[in-house]
């Protein structure tokens, strides 16, 4: 399978094969609006891959100015919870998307799903039985092998009408009766091998309470969901295609008068992650993350924490298209649609991971001047702001060595740098410590080269970031990386996905140095530390007085040379 790299991504684009299914039926007359909807099932949160369902849904809704439905497909009392339902409800929000007054819960239709169950008992197509899960395994025979009939698949309409009102009452355990479609053991298609549409789960459900003891599977409520709710296309991806008999089986022996057309595309595949919610779950249960929303995780909440902005996420929906092929998107394409989005945006500052104190010598001690540094050099219109200098700074401690090669355009005994927006300054001495660790350097600076040009004309090819001691802020900085260090963590069954967990995947900085004029930046917000990355703050850590920032993205894709080399 190809796996869509950075370099494939183009702007421009032809509709994809939804879009046209769309454009035509709306031309031809078959339809004089869309109506789609997003299903989310809610026992967890929303990742990447619903990105690009909801980017789909509800795009076509907004390309065709009708609408979109949030429905959550509730059928399973066990794994559902309201906290799911609210995140949910945020995120399709912040990614821009709005349902209006169409949010739906499947189990609002529980009583309109059993009054459809009678009417197919009433017309002899659905029968209540009673072989115990292994015996419907054998039953069921293989992809080679046909089905055998149950021996309860003859009930009379009479004793399955009673049967079911019994098993709605809650006269019967779980496991040892179902409702079952009256198809065809002998189709080549297990889906059609009379699959269980009812079942009994003596479970409270987190809308219904103990209403209900007994709960509509899935392939049977969405159907009749889509249907109720006058779907015209409902989307969904490529595992459903077999279901898709089943889907029309249920409406057209229903004889109901919508009957939406099911449409399959392939999901996102996203190298260097997992997708699975079962596998999102555990990670977050076993504590290998710090929450759903960990700014590593690929769930739209953990994103938004990271600094991913809601545009980003919808133009890589759009960058990655809708096919009918599976394949995969290398991690690289999100990574560069969130850089794409910020480089024209975010304003430059300074901002130092790994303080170094630089000591001007020949600058006077009590002087601090007002340098003007620009938002965004390519975008005058962004404007300037103000950067404290004074005598001593802070510059990255790699932006120095000892005994530099050569090639080095930086700050080692005797060279010359330029300090962004402040002085050319020439390297004299460092200190050291017991240990020979460098605790300082020192510097003399050109008064003549204010703003960083030499009035002789004498080259300086390195340029290097700094704050001003005196009034840098101090904060705290995350440095997060992709959460699993090779392209396909679960690509073997047999090998658990975790140990390829990266270790490095959150690098905490304790004691960074900031420019002051991020003291106030809310989360939400994003600014480039140049030449280091974009940062953005945390929603939950930070606040003001104690600056957290996470780091979103590097300024370049570091993978893509360790994936060339091996
Ligand atoms: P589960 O494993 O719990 O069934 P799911 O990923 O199918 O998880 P749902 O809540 O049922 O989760 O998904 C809601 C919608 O999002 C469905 O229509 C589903 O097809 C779509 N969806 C889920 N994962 C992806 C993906 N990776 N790419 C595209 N669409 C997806
Ligand atoms: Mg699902």
């Amino acid at each position: 399978m190809k796996t869509m790299e950075p370099k494939d991504v183009k702007e421009e684009k032809p509709l994809d094969f939804i879009r046209q299914i769309v454009a035509e039926d709306l031309a031809s007359g078959k339809h004089s609006t869309t109506i789609t909807r997003f299903p989310p099932e809610p026992n967890g949160f929303l990742h990447i891959g619903h990105a690009k369902s909801i980017c789909l849904n509800f795009g076509i809704s907004v390309e065709n100015d009708s609408t979109c439905h949030l429905r959550f497909d509730d059928t399973n009392p066990s794994k559902e919870e309201t906290e799911y339902v609210e995140s949910i409800k945020k995120d399709v929000q912040w990614l821009g998307f709005n349902w209006g007054d169409h949010l739906y819960f499947a189990s609002d239709y529980f009583e309109k799903l059993y009054d459809f169950a009678v009417q197919l008992i009433k017309l002899g197509k659905a029968y209540v039985c009673e072989l115990n899960a292994e015996e419907m395994r054998q039953y069921r025979g293989t992809l080679t092998e046909p089905g055998k009939e149950s021996p309860y698949r003859n009930r009379s309409v009479e004793e399955n009408l009673d049967l079911f009102e019994r098993m709605k009452r809650g006269e019967f355990e779980e496991g040892s009766h179902v409702l079952r479609a009256k198809i065809d053991m002998e189709s080549p298609n297990l889906n059609m091998r009379d699959p269980v549409i009812y079942r009994i789960l003596k479970t409270d459900h987190h809308r219904t309470g103990d209403t209900w003891c007994i709960y509509p599977m899935y392939d049977y409520t969405h159907c009749l969901s889509d249907s109720i709710e006058n779907i015209t296309h409902s989307l969904c991806t490529l595992e459903f295609e077999d279901h898709r008999p089943l889907y029309d089986w249920v409406l057209e022996t229903l004889q109901t008068p919508c009957h939406p057309r099911q449409i399959e595309f392939a999901r996102l595949n996203l190298t260097y992650t997992v997708m699975s919610k079962r596998k999102l779950l555990q990670l977050v249960t076993e504590k290998y993350v710090d929450g759903w929303d960990d700014p590593r995780m690929l769930t739209i909440s953990g994103l938004r924490r990271r600094g991913y902005t809601p545009a980003s996420i919808r133009n890589f929906c759009h960058t990655i298209g809708i096919g009918k092929r599976e394949s995969w998107i290398d991690m690289g394409v999100l990574e560069n649609a969130i850089r794409d989005d910020l480089n024209p945006k975010a304003p430059r500052v300074m901002g130092v991971l790994d303080p170094l104190k630089l000591v001007i010598d020949n600058y006077p001690e009590d002087k601090t001047e007002m340098m003007t540094g620009q938002n965004h050099p390519q975008n005058p219109e962004m404007g300037t702001r103000e950067l404290p200098f004074s005598r001593e700074l802070y510059i990255e401690r790699s932006d120095f060595m000892i005994d530099p090669p050569r090639k080095f355009h930086r700050l080692g005994p005797g060279r010359e740098v330029r300090l962004r927006y402040g002085y050319l300054v020439t390297c004299v001495s460092y200190d050291t410590d017991e240990s020979g660790e460098i605790t300082a350097i020192h510097c003399t600076y050109d008064p003549e080269t204010r703003g960083g040009s030499a009035p002789d004309g004498r080259k300086v090819k390195g340029t290097i970031h700094w704050v001003d001691a005196n009034s840098a802020i101090d904060c705290k900085i995350h440095l997060y990386d992709r959460l699993f260090t090779v392209e396909h963590p679960d690509a073997d069954k047999d090998t658990d996905f975790k140990q390829f967990l990266n270790p490095e995947s959150k690098v905490v900085i304790e004691h960074a140095k900031v420019e002051p004029s991020l003291k106030d930046l809310e989360p939400g917000r994003q600014v480039q530390f140049e030449r280091t990355g974009y940062f953005s703050p945390d929603p939950v850590d930070s606040s003001p007085g104690n600056l957290v920032f996470n780091r979103v993205v590097t300024l370049r894709d570091s993978w893509a040379k360790k994936q060339k080399n091996g």
